[in-house]
C-alpha cells in the first residue's frame, strides 16, 4: 500500500475549500502508529493507591495464563491517546463528516437523539434474560415498533428478530417454504429480477431454493408477462425490491402479485429501499406476503463499518405463525415473550434482535410522526430527480422513467480512457464519499447516487459541481483522474492484496 506522494505537485484546481480540505488530511496521513508514539514509562491511567498487600499476577492465576512476553505494548498519555484515535477517525470518510451518496445504503443523518434515548441505563443496562415482568418497557417498546413499522407498511404483522436485511430475507423466505411446506405442496423456486440485490439470490439459496432470473423490460422495471412466462407449480415466490435497484418504480407490482396468487405463490418485497416509499405508499398494498425492512437503512440507526443492524420482517396474517420465536404478546395489562409456537421457523440469532438499534428507531419514528416520515421520502425523492436533472447532460440515468430515491448514472468517459472507478476514486479528492458503482449490473458502469432527505440543496450543488468538475477532467487531463485521489493518505490501494494479506499485528522491531 503506497502512501501518496506528498511531494508530487498537486497539479489541479479545484475550490479552494476542497484544496484546503484536501491539506488538512495529507497532514493527518503523517499520523504516526500507536507503538511509534510510544514513550517507555508514559503512563495514561493512574490507579488509586492499593490499600492492600500487591502479589505477583503469576502466584494469582497461574503461569499458563500470563503472558510470557508483553514486549511492545505502547505506553502513551491519556490525550496522546485521545488525539491519536481522532485523528485515526479523521482519516476515514463517514457520514458525520462528508456527504456520503452511496446508493443503496441510505446514508442519511443518524439524529444523535436517537443515540442518547438508546443509551438509556434502563434500556442500556437490561440483561437479555432479564424476567420479563421487570422488562415491561422494553417489551411494551418492541410491541410498539412492531406496531409502527406494520402500519407505514401496510402488512398484520412484523417480527424485529432478524439482525440484518439479508437475514431478514432468510427469515422471510424460511417462512415462504414453511408455509408451502405445512400446505403439502413444498416449491423449489424463487424468481428474482436481474436489477436484484445480490443479496436476494444469495438467500434464496441459503433457504433451499433454487433462484430464477426474470429479465426486466425495456423500460427497466419487471413485467407481468415475464412473470407469467415464469410461472410454473415449482415457484414458491417472487422476490423484488421496490423500487427496483435501478431507483425506479414497479409500476406493475399489483398485477404481478396477481399473477402469483393465482398461482399459490408468494410475493416477497425487499423493502431496503423503503426511504423511497415511507408514508405515501404501503408494501401490503402492493399484495406483498412478506417484507423485511433496514432499521439501518430507513429507520437512521447507524450502519457501515460492520456494526451492529436490525432487519424486521412484516407478514401479512396467514404467514404470521410462523415468524420466527420469541414473539412479543400481549399478557394480560402486560407484555410477555412466546415461544410456544408449534409453526415457528424458530430463532436465527440470539435473544430479540440488536435491542438497541430498536430503540433508535423507535425513537426516529416518533421524533417524526406520520407527516415527518412522509416528508423524509418526498425530500429524498425530490433530491435524486434534482440531482438526475442537474446532472442530465453528461451523466445521463439509465433508464427514462422517472427515479424514486435514487439516481443509476452512466457515462461516456470510457472513450477517453476513464472508468467509473476514476471517477468515483476522483470525488474523494474533492470531500465527497463516492457513490456505489458498477451496481446495478444491468448497468455497465454504474454510479449509483443516494443523497437522501437529510442533505441541503448547497450540499447536492456541490456534488453536481464536483461530478461536473470531473467530466472536464477527463476532457483535458484524463491521466489525473487515473491517478486519484490526490489528497488522501492513501492513493489506490491494491484491493486483492489487502483483502488476501490483511496486515493485522504490528511486529515490534528488536
Ligand atoms: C442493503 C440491502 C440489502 C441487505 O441488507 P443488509 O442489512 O446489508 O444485510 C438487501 N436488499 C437491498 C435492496 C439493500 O439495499
Amino acid at each position: 500500500m503506497a502512501r501518496a506522494d506528498r511531494t508530487k505537485p498537486i497539479e489541479m484546481e479545484v475550490h479552494e475549500q476542497h484544496q484546503a480540505q484536501g491539506q488538512a488530511r495529507i497532514e493527518q496521513s503523517l499520523v504516526p502508529l500507536i507503538f511509534e508514539e510510544s514513550v517507555a514509562g508514559r503512563r495514561g491511567v493512574d490507579l488509586p493507591a492499593r490499600g492492600f498487600p500487591s502479589r505477583p499476577a503469576v502466584e494469582l492465576i497461574g503461569a499458563d495464563l500470563c503472558r510470557k512476553n508483553l514486549r511492545g505494548l505502547p505506553e502513551l498519555s491519556e490525550p496522546q491517546v485521545m488525539r491519536h484515535f481522532l485523528r485515526l477517525s479523521h482519516l476515514n470518510f463517514a457520514q458525520a463528516l462528508q456527504f456520503y451518496p452511496l446508493g443503496s445504503c441510505t446514508m442519511k443523518y443518524n439524529p444523535v437523539l436517537n443515540d442518547e434515548c438508546a443509551a438509556m441505563p434502563g434500556f442500556a443496562d437490561l440483561h437479555p434474560h432479564t424476567p420479563d415482568h421487570l422488562a415491561q418497557g422494553a417489551l411494551e417498546l418492541m410491541a410498539r415498533l412492531e406496531q409502527a413499522l406494520a402500519e407505514v407498511s401496510g402488512m398484520d404483522a412484523v417480527s424485529l428478530h432478524p439482525a440484518a436485511g439479508a437475514q431478514g430475507e432468510l427469515a422471510g423466505l424460511l417462512i415462504i417454504r414453511a408455509w408451502h411446506h405445512k400446505q403439502g405442496r413444498p416449491r423449489t423456486k424463487v424468481i428474482i429480477p436481474d436489477t436484484a440485490h445480490g443479496t436476494n439470490p444469495a438467500s434464496s439459496t441459503l433457504a433451499g431454493f433454487e433462484a430464477v432470473v426474470a429479465r426486466s423490460g425495456k423500460r427497466g422495471y419487471l413485467e407481468a408477462a415475464e412473470i407469467r412466462r415464469l410461472m410454473s407449480d415449482d415457484v414458491a415466490a417472487l422476490m423484488v425490491t421496490n423500487p427496483s435497484t435501478l431507483g425506479i418504480f414497479e409500476p406493475q407490482i399489483c398485477e404481478i402479485a396477481d399473477v402469483l396468487h393465482q398461482h399459490g405463490a408468494m410475493l416477497y418485497v425487499d423493502g431496503a429501499n423503503f426511504n423511497a416509499l415511507l408514508g405515501v405508499a404501503k408494501f401490503g398494498d402492493m399484495g406483498a406476503d412478506v417484507v423485511h425492512f433496514n432499521l439501518h437503512k430507513t429507520f437512521s440507526t447507524p450502519h457501515g463499518g460492520g456494526g451492529p443492524g436490525a432487519g424486521p420482517i412484516g407478514v401479512k396474517r396467514h404467514l404470521e405463525p410462523f415468524l420466527p420465536v420469541p414473539r412479543v404478546v400481549k399478557d394480560g395489562g402486560g407484555w410477555r415473550l412466546d415461544s410456544d409456537r408449534p409453526d415457528s421457523i424458530g430463532k436465527l440469532r440470539s435473544f430479540h434482535g440488536n435491542f438497541a438499534m430498536l430503540v433508535r428507531a423507535y425513537a426516529y419514528i416518533l421524533a417524526l410522526g406520520a407527516d415527518g416520515l412522509a416528508q423524509v421520502s418526498r425530500r429524498a425523492i425530490l433530491g435524486a430527480n434534482y440531482i438526475r436533472a442537474r446532472l442530465r447532460e453528461h451523466f445521463p440515468t439509465a433508464t427514462d422513467e422517472p427515479v424514486l430515491h435514487e439516481c443509476v448514472l452512466t457515462h461516456d468517459l470510457e472513450e477517453k480512457g476513464v472508468s467509473t472507478l476514476d471517477i468515483a476514486k476522483r470525488l474523494l479528492d474533492f470531500g465527497i464519499h463516492p457513490p456505489t458503482i458498477y451496481f446495478p449490473l444491468v448497468v455497465h458502469g454504474a454510479i449509483m447516487v443516494e443523497p437522501t432527505e437529510t442533505e441541503t440543496k448547497q450540499t447536492l450543488d456541490e456534488f453536481v459541481a464536483a461530478m461536473e468538475h470531473i467530466y472536464n477532467e477527463a476532457q483535458t487531463n484524463p491521466q489525473l483522474l487515473k491517478d486519484a485521489p490526490h489528497t488522501l493518505a492513501l492513493s489506490r490501494v491494491d484491493e486483492a492484496q489487502a483483502a488476501r494479506h490483511p496486515v493485522l499485528r504490528w511486529q515490534p522491531k528488536d
